[in-house]
């Protein structure tokens, strides 16, 4: 499987990335609607919806650590992060960590853009006009 395992420089810095938000799946990460289904009833991962002039397309991921704020990973823990390496969503699989200090860590492979096209795309979600009105003015 590609991507990225923690590095010795991810255990110095303590999972910034996954303090910040949430890596993005795609949909084979779960391979049914029903999974998908699953996964968004157990409260462990939830809908996020990119809006702008470019595009009006659903994602999923992980639900935040802290759902108020909006912020963090609902599965970091102290020690890191409680699933396995190959359960991890693709997004976090496919974050490239620095090597230096001062350097960024770089998300490779398939962009959160082009997963919502592909989410949209995949049949996994209900019609997003369904969705549409569960979704505050000002967001
Ligand atoms: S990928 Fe980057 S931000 Fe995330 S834990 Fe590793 S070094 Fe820190
Ligand atoms: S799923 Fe794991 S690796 Fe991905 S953001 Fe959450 S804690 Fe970090």
């Amino acid at each position: 499987m590609e991507g990225y395992r923690e590095t010795e420089m991810c255990s110095r810095c303590r999972g910034r990335c996954c303090s910040l938000q949430p890596g993005h799946c795609l949909p084979p990460d779960f391979g049914s609607a029903e999974a998908v289904k699953e996964a968004l009833v157990s409260g462990r991962y939830t809908i996020v919806l990119l809006l702008d002039w470019n595009i009006m397309a659903r994602v999923v991921r992980p639900h935040y650590k802290d759902p108020q704020r909006k912020v963090g990973c609902i599965f970091q823990q102290e020690n890191g992060c409680e699933l396995p390496w190959p359960a991890r969503p693709y997004g976090c699989r496919m974050l490239r960590p620095r090597e230096r200090d001062g350097e960024h860590c770089k998300p490779e492979g398939i962009s959160i853009e082009e997963a919502a096209r592909m989410w949209e795309r995949s049949g996994y979600l209900p019609p997003i006009w369904s969705c549409l009105h569960q979704i505050p003015l000002n967001e």
